[in-house]
């Protein structure tokens, strides 16, 4: 997830110590042996062609992700062996059915469903559209999604924020604020700790979302989210993907709407497109997928806002099989509800390369 610093630029941008860039031959290798015993019925080998795929980009930016982190990725073959969702033992903490010998999540836990939940105002204009959100969730994994009601944000008279809980219970978040610019930002942590407490019997995960500004720890600019509770729970902030807003590199606070003001439908599907692609990245870590270093691809770690606008929608191969045999899903299938669902949103790009890729793997 993106967590901004001052940034600079150089020309020659070295990878973080110790990473080592895979080769074409290498990634290819990651996405595992297509000729084994199919995991689940949906399987089929040739949808996992890297055909069209590019490898990583190299850094240009020396607060780009592999600029900072060594990421060792994880081959298909290592996720298998190491995802606790394939275990034949129910997860500790999940309280629903289970049935040990699934082949998928979804036939191990049969009520299973990925939540999410609104926090504090969506102001129409200016946020994603919450329904598109779900919808294109459950698109991407092939899962049942459920929205709960959205949970309110309150301030008092000296600026400290308030979440009310669905039992009418008042808590205040740990929060900062700043006098002159009106702006304010949530401790992640402290969110997280609410969100434990209303996961759902028959929950996966659960998600909550805002367009509040979030923060970790005193010097950040902002954090995109976090993840907890075992990797169940995580909170996500849509703020800083707003395209008609510009963000001081310098002060947290510093916020300016852009005069050139942005056509509302162009506002619309940029707001969505980047609200889309940290949704479902953010729920593959919860997973169990890492992030990718084999190809261009949506689990490619992002060091700041500018890396992350310039990622894919996608998964590459290697990730693909990864979610595949974690839900099971037919392909092809898959591909045809993302297409229309970029059709009827006006994500051209999206769609003609959902229909190429059909096309090479049909
Ligand atoms: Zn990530
Ligand atoms: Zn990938």
């Amino acid at each position: 997830m993106p967590k901004t610093r001052k940034r600079s630029v150089v020309r020659k941008i070295p990878y973080a110590r110790g990473f080592k860039n895979p080769k074409l031959k290498t990634s290819i290798s990651a996405i595992g042996d297509l000729t084994q015993r199919p995991t689940n019925s949906n399987f089929i080998p040739k949808h996992y062609s890297q055909e069209g795929f590019s490898l990583i980009p190299e850094p240009t930016s020396v607060d780009d992700w592999l600029a900072q982190y060594n990421e060792t990725g994880d081959t298909y073959q290592q996720f298998i062996s190491g995802c606790p969702w394939f275990s034949t033992r129910r997860q500790p903490y999940l309280k629903q059915t289970f049935e040990p010998t699934g082949a998928t999540i979804l036939a191990k836990y049969p009520q299973g469903k990925i939540y999410l939940v609104p926090l504090g105002n969506f102001p129409v204009g200016k946020s994603p559209d919450i329904s598109s959100l779900m919808e294109f969730t459950n698109h991407f994994f092939c899962c049942p999604v459920k929205v709960m009601s959205t949970l309110h944000l309150e301030f008092t008279k000296n600026n400290k924020v308030i979440l009310v809980r669905p039992d009418s219970v008042k808590i205040q978040l740990t929060s900062r604020f700043h006098v002159k610019t009106g702006s304010f930002q949530l401790k992640v942590d402290s969110v997280l700790k609410e969100l434990k407490e209303l996961i759902p019997d028959d929950a996966l995960c659960l998600i909550g979302f805002t367009m509040a500004d979030l923060y970790e720890t005193t010097p950040d600019l902002f954090v995109a989210g976090m993840a907890g509770g075992r990797n169940r729970v995580g909170v996500f902030s849509f703020c800083r993907y707003n395209p008609s807003v510009s963000f001081s590199q310098e002060h947290w606070y510093q916020l300016v709407e852009d005069v050139v003001s942005i056509r509302e439908e162009e506002f619309k599907r940029i707001m969505l497109l980047r609200s889309c692609r940290l949704m479902v990245h953010e729920i593959s870590h919860l997973f169990g997928l890492g992030h990718c270093i084999w190809f261009s691809c949506i689990m490619n770690g992002a060091g700041h806002l500018e890396e992350d606008f310039k990622q894919p929608m996608f998964l590459c191969p290697v990730d693909l099989r990864k979610l595949q045999s974690l839900f099971g899903f037919d392909v092809v299938s898959r591909y045809k509800r993302l297409g229309a669902f970029f059709r009827n949103n006006k994500m051209k790009e999206e769609e003609s390369w959902i229909e190429n890729r059909i096309v090479k793997i049909c």
